[in-house]
C-alpha cells in the first residue's frame, strides 16, 4: 500500500501546521495507516514540494491513496511559506487520477477559510472524499476495508493512542527535519463554555464539552517524537492550556484550573525528553486567569519550571467593548483581560536565558463581529493604551477580521459588519502598529538584548530574516545576506512595529557582509569597505588604527567583535 500525507499545512485558532511547525494532523494519519499495515510506504509531502517541483504529478500518480491536509481558519501572517489556496489544490490534484484522493483537516470539516469562506465545494469534486470528521478515524477505516463514514469523529483518546505514537515517526520526512522543526501538541479540543454556546464566531463549541488526552498518552507521544529526533515542542492544540483537566468540566462554564494535572503534564514531558530545547505553550483563556488567580499564578509558575524562555499565553480577548462582548457571549470584561496580563507579567516577565522574558502573554482581537461600532475601535485602543500606560509587557498583538465559518453563530452575519468597517479596521490597526507595537517591543526586548538561536531564513532584499523557533517568535531583520538555514546569536539595535534589527553577536570582522558592516552604528560605508580591505584583522589595535576613531572603534568592539 502506497499512500501519501499531502501537507498543504493547516492554521486554526488552536493548531498551527505551516512550517516549522507540524500539526498533529499527519503525524495521525501516518499513524493510522501504519496502525493497519505497518510495512505501508507513508510518504509526507507538502505543498512546498509541489510549488518547487521536488515532486511532480506523475510522482503523485503513483499512489494507491493521497490523503490531502489543508485549512486556514484564521489569517495569519508567514515568512518563507503559507497554507494551500484551493486554487493550488485543484491545480495540482485534478490531474492526478490514479489514487484515491481524500481531504482532511480544516479544510474539509469547514472549508477553506481564504478570504472570509470559500466553500469546500470549490474543491469537492476534485476528491473522492472530504472528511468532515477526523481523517485518521475515517483513514483507518478506508484501510480496513470497512465502509468508511467520511463524518466519522472519534469518541475519545483511546482511539488515537497508538496513532500518536507511531505516526510521530513521519516527522522525519519533513524538509526542516530535524533542526527547524517544533511539534504542534494536542492536550484536548472542545471548549467548557459550549455549555452557554461559546462565542458566536468560535468552531471549538460544535466539537462540544472538552474531552481531555489523558497525560500518559500525550507523554508517550512526545517520548516518541523525542526519539525520532523532535527537540522542539509547543503545547499549542487546545483552547486553554490552564483549564486542561480543569476541576468541574462539563459543569461550569468557567471550571476551576488544575495545577496538580499541568505540572503531572509538564514534569512527564520532562522526564522522557530531558534535552528538550523548546517548550512553549498557546492559547488561554483570559476570563479563566481573572477569575481564578491563585490557581492560574501556580499554573504559570509550573509552566515557567518546565517551559523554555518566550513562551507565550494567547488570549483571546477578541474585544474590549461591552456591547460587543454581550452579544457575542465573548469571554472576558476589560477589567478582566488587565488582571489576566497582570497576572502573567507578575509570574513570567523576567529575562530568559535566550533573551526573552519568560512567559508573556498575547492578545487576540476580532472584528466584524455583532454589536461592533466606531465605539468598539475607541475602547479596544483604550485597553491598549492603559496595559501600556501601567508599565505591563505583551508580547504580540493580533488584529484580525472574522471568518464566519459555517455552523457558528456568526454565519448568519456573514462579512456584513466586517465589510462596512473596513476602513476603520486598517485605521485601527496603523494607530496600534504606531503606538502600542513599537513601544512593546522595546520593552520586551529592549536594545542591547542579546537573543540567542535564532534562525536565518530567507533573504529579501540585502536583509536576512530570521526568527528563533517557539510560540509566535519575534520577526528580526539583520542587515546583509547572512548564510541561511543557521542558527545563530545576534543583539537588538533598533525596533520596527513589528521586527527587530539587530546585528550578529558577535560579529566575525573578518567574514560578515559589507551591508551588515555598514549597519553598524558609527562605522558607515567607507569604514566598512576599509574593514573589508584591510582582512584579515587580527586583533583590536589593528582595528583601531584601521578606523581612525578610538570613540567608533570602542563602540563597535562593545558591540562583541570576534577576529576568528
Ligand atoms: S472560549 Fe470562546 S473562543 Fe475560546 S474556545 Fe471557547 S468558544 Fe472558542
Amino acid at each position: 500500500m502506497r499512500i501519501a500525507i499531502l501537507d498543504g499545512y493547516v492554521d486554526e485558532p488552536t493548531c498551527l501546521g505551516v512550517p516549522p511547525y507540524i500539526s498533529p494532523y499527519p503525524r495521525y494519519l501516518a499513524g493510522a495507516a501504519w496502525s493497519i499495515d505497518r510495512d505501508a510506504d507513508v510518504r509526507y509531502i507538502t505543498i512546498d514540494d509541489l510549488r518547487r517541483g521536488n515532486v511532480t504529478i506523475r510522482e503523485l500518480d503513483v499512489f494507491d491513496i493521497i490523503a490531502v491536509i489543508a485549512g486556514m481558519a484564521v489569517p495569519g501572517r508567514y515568512l518563507s511559506t503559507y497554507p494551500a489556496h484551493p486554487k493550488e489544490i485543484r491545480k495540482y490534484l485534478e490531474k492526478v487520477n490514479r489514487p484515491v484522493k481524500i481531504l482532511c483537516g480544516p479544510a474539509g470539516r469547514f472549508g477553506f477559510g481564504v478570504a472570509g469562506g470559500v466553500k469546500p465545494r470549490e474543491v469537492r469534486d476534485v476528491f473522492d472524499f472530504v472528511v468532515k470528521g477526523d481523517g485518521e478515524i475515517f483513514l483507518k477505516e478506508f484501510l480496513k476495508g470497512g465502509d468508511a463514514d467520511p463524518d466519522a469523529t472519534r469518541e475519545d483518546y483511546t482511539e488515537i493512542r497508538e496513532f500518536a505514537i507511531r505516526g510521530a515517526g513521519i516527522v522525519k520526512q519533513h524538509p526542516n527535519y530535524p533542526d527547524y522543526i517544533i511539534a504542534e501538541i494536542e492536550t484536548y479540543r472542545g471548549c467548557p463554555r459550549s455549555i452557554t454556546g461559546g462565542c458566536s464566531f468560535c468552531i471549538e463549541p460544535l466539537k462540544g464539552l472538552p474531552v481531555f488526552r489523558e497525560v500518559k498518552d500525550i507523554v508517550a507521544e512526545i517520548s516518541s517524537l523525542y526519539r525520532h529526533g523532535i527537540r522542539h515542542f509547543r503545547i499549542g492544540n487546545q483552547p486553554c492550556i490552564f483549564s486542561y483537566r480543569a476541576i468541574d468540566t462539563g459543569r461550569e462554564e468557567f471550571p476551576k484550573p488544575s495545577p496538580d494535572e499541568i505540572e503531572r503534564l509538564f514534569r512527564g514531558i520532562r522526564n522522557v525528553a530531558p534535552d528538550i530545547k523548546t517548550l512553549h505553550v498557546d492559547n488561554a483563556n483570559p476570563g479563566v486567569i481573572a477569575r481564578y488567580p491563585d490557581e492560574c499564578k501556580r499554573i504559570a509558575k509550573i509552566i515557567i519550571k518546565y517551559h523554555t524562555p518566550g513562551d507565550v499565553a494567547a488570549f483571546g480577548v477578541e474585544s474590549a467593548d461591552p456591547k460587543v462582548i454581550r452579544e457575542n457571549n465573548l469571554k472576558a470584561y476589560p477589567e478582566d483581560v488587565i488582571k489576566a496580563v497582570s497576572i502573567i507579567n507578575e509570574v513570567g516577565s523576567k529575562r530568559g536565558y535566550n533573551g526573552l522574558p519568560e512567559f508573556l502573554p498575547g492578545l487576540n482581537f476580532v472584528f466584524g463581529l455583532k454589536g461592533e461600532s466606531k465605539e468598539t475601535f475607541v475602547r479596544d485602543l483604550d485597553l491598549l493604551k492603559e496595559i501600556l500606560d501601567r508599565g505591563l509587557m505583551i508580547r504580540r498583538i493580533n488584529l484580525r477580521q472574522v471568518i464566519p465559518l459555517p455552523g457558528t453563530r456568526m454565519y448568519e452575519v456573514g462579512n456584513r459588519i466586517m465589510k462596512r468597517h473596513m476602513e476603520l479596521f486598517k485605521r485601527f490597526k496603523r494607530m496600534v502598529r504606531e503606538k502600542i507595537d513599537r513601544e512593546m517591543l522595546r520593552r520586551v526586548v529592549p536594545e542591547g538584548t542579546i537573543m540567542r538561536d535564532v534562525y536565518t531564513e530567507i533573504h529579501i532584499g540585502k536583509i536576512t530574516f530570521a526568527r528563533q523557533l517557539g510560540s509566535y517568535p519575534i520577526l528580526v531583520g539583520i542587515p546583509g545576506k547572512i548564510e541561511l538555514g543557521k542558527f545563530m546569536d545576534v543583539k537588538i539595535t533598533d525596533h520596527g512595529y513589528r521586527s527587530v534589527t539587530a546585528l550578529p553577536y558577535p560579529i566575525k570582522i573578518n567574514s560578515v557582509p559589507v551591508e551588515t558592516l555598514k549597519a553598524i552604528p558609527g562605522i558607515g560605508e567607507k569604514r566598512a569597505l576599509r574593514i573589508i580591505m584591510n582582512r584579515p584583522i587580527r586583533n583590536e589595535d589593528e582595528l583601531f588604527r584601521i578606523l581612525d576613531d578610538a570613540d567608533v572603534t570602542r563602540k563597535f568592539l562593545e558591540m562583541g567583535v570576534s577576529f576568528g
